[in-house]
Formats: C-alpha cells, sequence, structure tokens
C-alpha cells in the first residue's frame, strides 16, 4: 500500500499537514485524523479525499491528481453513462482542445460568460501566436464550427455525438472534484431538425442524469428549469438536477441545454430542409463531470470516511483473513477460493492478504475507503462452513453460509445501494421545508437548511435579492411547479412558481 501523502496545503489554500512521525505512525493516525463532520465538514471532506486516497494536490494551483482509486471509481461512471448513452443513440468522438479566439467570440452570450474563466495560450516552441487559442472551457464552439461542416441536409439530422474529455476553467477557489481548474467529464452536443427535437433530447437526458445519479450513485435529485440567471451563457434554457450534500448545500451534479438555434446561428450549422429551404439547426449541449465523485463522498460519508453505494465501489467486497496458526496454510487458500468464487459471478473482490497488518488495522482501513462489505474469515469459521459479512452503511455483522455465498453476497450488496439511497432520500426529505414569508426564508436559511421551497414571482431582482440576503441560489424550479398561487417569498406579488433554494457548491 501507498504511503499517506503529506498535504502540500494547495488545492484549498488550507490543506493539513499530517502529523509527523514515521510510517506505522503515520498508518496509526490514519482514521483518527479524519476531522468529525459535525466539526468542520469542509475539512472532513479534504481528510477523506486524501486518506482514502481518491485524489491529492499537486504542484499545479487548483488542479487534483486522481489517484488509481478515485480513478476506479470515475470509471465505474463513465461505464454506467457510455452505456446509457449508447442505448439511447449517441456515439463518441474526440474534437481539439484549442479554440482560436475568434472562434470562441462569435456567440456573444457564450463568450462572455465564460471569458473569466478562460486559459489562453499565447505562445508555441518559441514563438508568438498570431491568434490566441482558448484551452476549452466547454466545446460549443468548436463543434459547432465542425457541426456547420458535416450537416447539409435534413437527412443528415439528428447529429447525436458525446465526447469524454478535460476542460480548463480559471477558478479563484477550488476544492477536489468539486471546482478545480481542469477537470474530466463527458459533453452531449446535438444537432436537429426541429425545435420539438431537441427540447425532447434536452429532456432525454436530463431523465437518464437522474435516472443514473439515483440507480448507481445512490443520490437522489431533484430535476426542474434553471432561472435565466443561472442558465448556461448562450442557452435558450437550462436544466438540472440537483443533490443535496451532508451539509445542507445543494450540488448541481448535471445540466441539460436546450441552445435553440444561437450557437446555429453564430456558427452556421444550417441545412436544407424537407422544404427545400435554408434552415438553422436546434442544437442541445449537457455534461456531468468528475464532480460526481464528490457528490458521491458527501452524500453517503460518515465520521468513519467514505460509503460507496456498490455499484460503483472499485471494491465490493474486501476479504480480510483472520491470522490465526498456521493461516497462511488453512484460512488463505480458503479465502482465495472464495474470492475467485465471487470474481466469478461478477463481483469486485480484494483479498487484503498483508501480513504486516492486523485484522483491525485493515478493518478501519478498508471502512475509511468505504468499501460496502467486509468478509471475514478465521480457522473458526470454516469449522463453521461459514464466514462473517460486516456492512459498511449499517455496520451490522452477518454470519453467512460458505454454501451460497455468492448469490448472498449479491443480494446483500444490492440491499445496502438501496438502503444508501432511501437514506439519502430521507435526510433531504426532513431537510427541505416550504416557506411562506421572508423572514422564515432568512431564519432557516442561517446554520444548515438544506432546500427550501417558495414561491418566486420570477424576477431577477428577486432572485438577486435573495442571494445577496442570504447567499441562497434557485437551484432550479422543479418540473410540474406552478400548481398552486401564492405570494412571492421576496416581494409579496403574485407568482405561480415555485423554487428550490439552496447554499450550494
Ligand atoms: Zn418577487
Amino acid at each position: 500500500m501507498a504511503e499517506q501523502m503529506g498535504g502540500q496545503g494547495g488545492i484549498d489554500g488550507a490543506g493539513r499537514k499530517d502529523k509527523g512521525g514515521g510510517q506505522n505512525q503515520k498508518k496509526d493516525a490514519l482514521v483518527t485524523e479524519i476531522t468529525p463532520q459535525s466539526e468542520d465538514f469542509s475539512r472532513w471532506y479534504l481528510d477523506v479525499v486524501r486518506k482514502a486516497e481518491l485524489a491529492d494536490y499537486t504542484p499545479v494551483k487548483g488542479c487534483m491528481a486522481i489517484r488509481p482509486y478515485g480513478y476506479a471509481i470515475w470509471e465505474l461512471i463513465q461505464q454506467g453513462l457510455d452505456k446509457r448513452f449508447k442505448a439511447t443513440g449517441h456515439v463518441n468522438a474526440y474534437f481539439p482542445l484549442f479554440i482560436p479566439e475568434k472562434l470562441l467570440t462569435r456567440e456573444a452570450e457564450h463568450v462572455e460568460g465564460f471569458s473569466p474563466q478562460v486559459a489562453w495560450v499565447t505562445r508555441g516552441g518559441d514563438e508568438d501566436l498570431e491568434e490566441r487559442l482558448a484551452i476549452r472551457p466547454t466545446s460549443e464552439v468548436i463543434i459547432g464550427t465542425m457541426y456547420a461542416k458535416w450537416i447539409k441536409s435534413w437527412r443528415d439530422l439528428p447529429v447525436l455525438i458525446n465526447q469524454w474529455a478535460n476542460v480548463v476553467r480559471w477558478e479563484k477557489v477550488t476544492r477536489p472534484f468539486l471546482r478545480t481548474t481542469e477537470f474530466l467529464w463527458q459533453e452531449g452536443h446535438t444537432a436537429h431538425e426541429t425545435e420539438a427535437e431537441a427540447q425532447e433530447e434536452t429532456m432525454k437526458i436530463l431523465a437518464l442524469y437522474k435516472e443514473f445519479v439515483e440507480t448507481e450513485l445512490g443520490m437522489p435529485v431533484v430535476d426542474g428549469q434553471k432561472s435565466e440567471s443561472e442558465k448556461f451563457a448562450g442557452a435558450s434554457r437550462t436544466f438540472s438536477i440537483e443533490a443535496l450534500m451532508g451539509d445542507g448545500r445543494a450540488l448541481q451534479a448535471g445540466t441539460s441545454h436546450n441552445l435553440g438555434q444561437n450557437f446555429a446561428k453564430a456558427f452556421e450549422i444550417q441545412f436544407q430542409g424537407r422544404d427545400k429551404t435554408v434552415q438553422n439547426a436546434w442544437t442541445t449541449s449537457w455534461g456531468v463531470s468528475t464532480r460526481l465523485i464528490g457528490g458521491v463522498i458527501m452524500t453517503h460519508g460518515d465520521d468513519s470516511g467514505l460509503i460507496l453505494p456498490p455499484r460503483i465501489a472499485p471494491y465490493q467486497v474486501v476479504i480480510v483473513p483472520i491470522p490465526r496458526g498456521n493461516w497462511q496454510e488453512t484460512v488463505l487458500p480458503k479465502a482465495r477460493d472464495i474470492r475467485d468464487a465471487l470474481v466469478a459471478q461478477g463481483v469486485r473482490v480484494m483479498l487484503d492478504d498483508r501480513d504486516e497488518y492486523s485484522p483491525g488495522w485493515k478493518y478501519a482501513e478498508w471502512e475509511m475507503r468505504g468499501v460496502p462489505v467486509r468478509l471475514e474469515i478465521g480457522p473458526k469459521d470454516i469449522e463453521k462452513a461459514q464466514v462473517m459479512l460486516a456492512r459498511r452503511d449499517t455496520r451490522e455483522k452477518l454470519p453467512t453460509a460458505i454454501e451460497g455465498l455468492g448469490a448472498a453476497v449479491l443480494r446483500l450488496l444490492d440491499d445496502i445501494q438501496a438502503a444508501l439511497y432511501a437514506r439519502a432520500l430521507r435526510f433531504r426529505e426532513e431537510h427541505t421545508r416550504r416557506v411562506e414569508t421572508y423572514d422564515e426564508f432568512k431564519a432557516a436559511m442561517e446554520g444548515r437548511p438544506g432546500f427550501l421551497i417558495a414561491h418566486w414571482c420570477g424576477s431577477g431582482e428577486c432572485e438577486a435579492q435573495i442571494k445577496a440576503d442570504t447567499q441562497a441560489t434557485l437551484r432550479n424550479i422543479p418540473f410540474g411547479s406552478g400548481s398552486s398561487t401564492g405570494p412571492c417569498v421576496r416581494c409579496g406579488q403574485s407568482a405561480t412558481v415555485e423554487a428550490w433554494f439552496a447554499k450550494s457548491y
């Protein structure tokens, strides 16, 4: 196992230094060094990211190294999404990292929204460039330029392309996974013949994201439409899924944009229609990023560290052999058999056969790293033809017969997946309330309030004032809102819309 890295204090400017001492002392301190959530949620988060070896600080300000354990989670997220994209008719492609300045400035709202965050290349080798190159903050512009070349006729539509890539946004304040200068994501870019088809695509992907995040990550989300001020720069309409983290802050977990004809007009994505007239295409874009990993950490984790939903856990089961007597001749072969049998059933298993660490040490480490199920096996268990299963989420211990173990483990993993979702949903429900008056709103927003649902008149002024007074932003307007009327929580004017507000990441 790799040694715990010392904190560099880089990524949030406040990284905690490891306490001194040799390897063993560091190892012993591993779990106790996680700050309790109740003491400082933000520090707890950073501790978990580093101690669980998900990511680490680097010499590049605001950029993280995703370590193998964290990257394995990302790969499982990628696989789950990629499968769904392809099942809905999308294909993958790849576009350049650089965007010529002239292109980026072509869609006015887009450039205005992104320019404060753009990193520029001004030199190549030892020569100044004639035209600066932006490092993509998102790829509407470069992909739109290519679509203008590729789309000629209504027969070329729809174009349904996704790209797995990195993007760069120059951030002042960063936090691993949640906001980093460079991050990994997928960005879908589609072009359609009609407005209705583009809207259908936008909604289809939002629903796909919701289903994926809830099913695979166990994170309940609220889906709805963003307000004008929170929508994507250049979009006609933006929709989002919003999750609630353990500290009562919201996390925007994914967005899907209906771009109307804005980018088609700016980049001349035109086609000859069925009626032979030249028309602008209707486009969409949508994305989720490595931020989802931050969401998983903050949705499920506890004071002992990470809790991973089984479907995205790099190891779903860790086997810890109990070293009694000549265990390497007796227990270890049995443990290997069990591992092989579980792997054959499709379970991701780690057999921790290191003999330099005690079982107790291993329990604490794998708990901290969030492995859903621990399987303990010792000489006494073998005599009784059983093993001990321990759940990470409830810490329940379940003696289980070796006969039929694979089926029992698969059932248990499903139970844990469902239990994590149910627990997170309960948490969100307990931290969501409806408020009628502005005083009520302000009082609730102090501390750790979660979501507030309130009537809103639709004015950007009220939205901005609410943010200035309480730091809460309008997360989205859930679908189906508008069934009840009431006074706007801020100005008292009649409102038909109910919006969800929260402090957010
Ligand atoms: Zn108002």
